[in-house]
Order: structure tokens, then C-alpha cells, then sequence
């Protein structure tokens, strides 16, 4: 067999990786390894190699993929979860303050009357009933502070 024979084989089994082989040539490549030992071997060590470095390559990409699966998943849930959860603070504080528009004369009348008990001058009860009107907004403030510092470490946590 002519040396030009195996080199021609083992151009094939380079190309049959790359570009993939014509038919003829397959089956020329075919009929080759059939008799000739050295090879068949050549091509048994190239399929080799090719699927260890497979095998070591592919848990990275694949860890990586599912990794940032998870993440984006992981930031959908906190988005679906998130959405509701804001609803729900704002007609805390709707329902807060019109609990507060209408309870507003009793709950003046209720600092006028503890004004009056403990001799508080009329400034400082005037103060606390305009206090008390900030309760919500302090209470929304807070909770959407915590919110947003909570959201910053995540999104920290994502870079
Ligand atoms: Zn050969």
C-alpha cells in the first residue's frame, strides 16, 4: 500500500471532524481502515482525543449555562413576587390614609383631649396630630428603602 494512501486516510479523518466527509470519500475511508491497522488506530486516537476534550470541556459551558439559568429565573420569581408584594403597599397606604382622612376629627379630638390632660402646650399636640398624618409615608418610605437596599445587594450579587 502506497504511503500516499495513509496520508490520504488521515487527511480524511481530520476532515471527517471538521467538514465532514463527501460520501465517496467516507466510504473510501471506510474500505481503508477495514485493512489497514495503523489507521484505524490513528482514527480510534483521534476519536479519543476529541471526546476527552469534549468531556472536559462541556461541564463548564454547561455549568455556566445552568447557572445563569438560575439567575435569570431566580430574578423573574423576585420580579413576579416583587409586583404584587408593591400592590399590596400601596393600598396599605391608600386604605392608611383614607383611615386616616375620616378618623382624622377624632383623632384630633383625641390629641386635643390628652393636650389638655397632661397640660401640653396646644403647638405640641398640633404637632403630633400632624405627626401621626406621616405615619404612613414614613412607614411606605421605610419599607421601600429596605427594598431597594435589599434589591442593590442582589443586583451586586449578579454582576
Ligand atoms: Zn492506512
Amino acid at each position: 500500500m502506497s504511503a500516499d494512501l495513509h496520508v490520504r486516510a488521515h487527511q480524511f479523518i481530520a476532515k471527517e471532524r471538521v467538514e465532514g466527509l463527501a460520501q465517496a470519500e467516507r466510504e473510501w475511508l471506510g474500505a481503508h481502515l477495514q485493512e489497514c491497522a495503523r489507521c484505524a488506530e490513528f482514527a480510534r486516537q483521534t476519536e479519543q482525543a476529541l471526546r476527552s476534550l469534549r468531556t472536559a470541556a462541556i461541564p463548564f459551558p454547561s455549568g455556566l449555562a445552568s447557572r445563569t439559568q438560575f439567575r435569570v429565573r431566580l430574578r423573574a420569581q423576585e420580579l413576579r413576587e416583587r409586583e404584587p408584594h408593591r400592590r399590596a403597599l400601596w393600598l396599605a397606604c391608600a386604605v392608611s390614609w383614607a383611615c386616616g382622612i375620616f378618623s382624622a376629627p377624632y383623632v384630633w379630638r383625641l390629641f386635643e383631649w390628652f393636650g389638655q390632660l397632661t397640660g401640653m402646650p396646644k403647638l405640641v399636640w398640633e404637632l403630633g396630630f400632624g405627626l401621626w398624618w406621616t405615619i404612613p409615608v414614613l412607614f411606605a418610605a421605610v419599607v421601600l428603602l429596605m427594598e431597594n437596599a435589599r434589591y442593590s445587594d442582589e443586583a451586586g450579587w449578579m454582576r
